[in-house]
């Protein structure tokens, strides 16, 4: 049996997403900046895309500009708001230690630069509360960027309530919303949001095709400088197919989201109620405000890597959550952020499940995650440490 329970670091297209890149790459081949008929005919096709998008977050077309992905979308929209607060003396900049690496090395960038970054305390219920917004806002503040929900944890942070206060203060808004865009509904303007990043790969659409929503009178700058297309602000033929896909794959995912939404948190919920039987292990992220698909788990006495591996070949395919940057084995910012310490957040497993995955495969990661955490533990010096006194339980 294969699994695949790792929706969160992307997902299998969708049929409708594939049949809209493909009528596209038939029919809709014009450049969108030529001025005959099939340039027109694309133009038409990329305008209809972003008018659909619009509607899908209840904004206007003429405020959705075409990204490479949720990474440069995170980079314009934060680049764009401290430039424009640096013009005004303003360089204090509000985030949360758990976002998600585009957003904190931008904002590493930008400390380099001479901007003072906060980065809000997630360890009290492993999310962050408006009033923490509040405190933080200065008078130099040009921006707080919030993400929507944690990839890792499936931590849904109060974005309505954070909107509102950012509204009130007059800050700019910002939120990296790629895990919660065609899994939660969102109303930029009804929930305060200024700016917003999505990424179509992350709801069965195309990869490298995402969405930065700027509101109206939110000045953007150029990342990359060229043509006249994105109003301007964002140079090169605009990727059509994959503006269809994700048209598509979004309007697919919002038109679901209800129906997936109770599917998924169900066989989540068993999941979590299960692998918590596991000893000495803890549910990571906010146990209420909590993606439907996500589960998170430490265990403690065994390596996340060798976790993965073992379930691989039980032919589940997860995540640790932990990132391993080029040689060096680092545990997850993330993790570190909401207080695990080094040894714990070493053991971790991150499961992300989607509509298509069955209570069948549920079943098998029930039977199979037990038996890999109890032989790896069976294997390791720190678990017998552990087990005969000489080293203290943290979970
Ligand atoms: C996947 C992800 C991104 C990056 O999106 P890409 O389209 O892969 O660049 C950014 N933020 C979050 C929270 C993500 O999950």
């Amino acid at each position: 049996m294969q699994v695949y329970a790792d929706n969160a670091a992307t997902t299998k297209m969708s049929d409708i997403a594939i049949a809209a890149m493909t009528d596209c790459y038939y029919k809709y081949y014009g450049n969108p900046s030529s001025l005959h008929s099939v340039g027109q005919e694309a133009k038409e096709k990329l305008e209809d895309a972003r008018a659909r998008i619009a509607a899908c977050l209840g904004c206007e077309p003429r405020e959705i500009y075409f990204t490479s992905g949720g990474s440069e979308a995170d980079n314009q929209a934060i680049i764009s708001a401290a430039r424009l607060g640096a013009k005004k003396g303003k360089k204090h900049i509000i985030s949360t230690a758990f976002e998600h690496h585009a957003v904190l090395h931008t904002l590493q960038r930008l400390e380099n630069e001479g901007f003072e970054i906060t980065l809000l305390d997630v360890r009290n219920g492993h999310n962050i509360t408006a009033q923490q917004v509040k405190d933080a806002i200065r008078e130099d503040t040009c921006l707080v960027t919030v993400m929507y929900a944690n990839n890792e944890i499936g931590s849904i942070l109060p974005i309505p309530e954070i909107g509102a206060i950012c509204k009130e203060a007059g800050v700019p808004f910002h939120t990296d919303a790629v895990q919660a865009v065609g899994h939660l509904h969102i109303n930029v303007k009804e929930q305060n949001i200024d700016m917003l990043s999505l990424s179509a790969h992350k709801f069965h659409g195309p990869k490298g095709v995402g969405v930065l929503y700027a509101r109206r009178g939110i000045a953007l700058q150029n990342l990359i400088d060229g043509g006249a297309q994105e109003r301007g602000k964002r140079g090169g033929t605009e990727n059509l197919p994959g503006i269809c896909g994700l048209a598509a794959a979004l309007e697919d995912a919002c038109a679901h989201i209800d129906e997936n939404a109770a599917k998924v948190s169900a066989m989540r919920d068993k999941l979590i109620a299960g692998l918590s039987q596991i000893p000495h292990c803890a549910l990571n992220g906010d146990p209420v405000n909590r993606l439907p698909g996500n589960v998170s788990f430490c265990f403690e006495g065994i390596e996340g890597e060798a976790l993965l591996l073992y379930l691989d070949a039980h032919g589940i395919c997860a995540s640790s959550g932990s990132a391993c940057t080029s040689g060096s084995l680092d545990p997850s910012h993330v993790l570190l952020a909401i207080g695990r310490v080094h040894d714990v957040a070493h053991g971790s497993l991150r499961l992300s499940l989607d509509h298509n995955n069955t209570d069948e495969e549920i079943d098998h990661i029930l039977t199979a995650v037990p038996q890999v955490v109890t032989l790896l533990r069976n294997m390791s010096p720190v678990w017998r440490d552990l087990q005969n006194g000489t080293r203290e339980y943290i979970l």
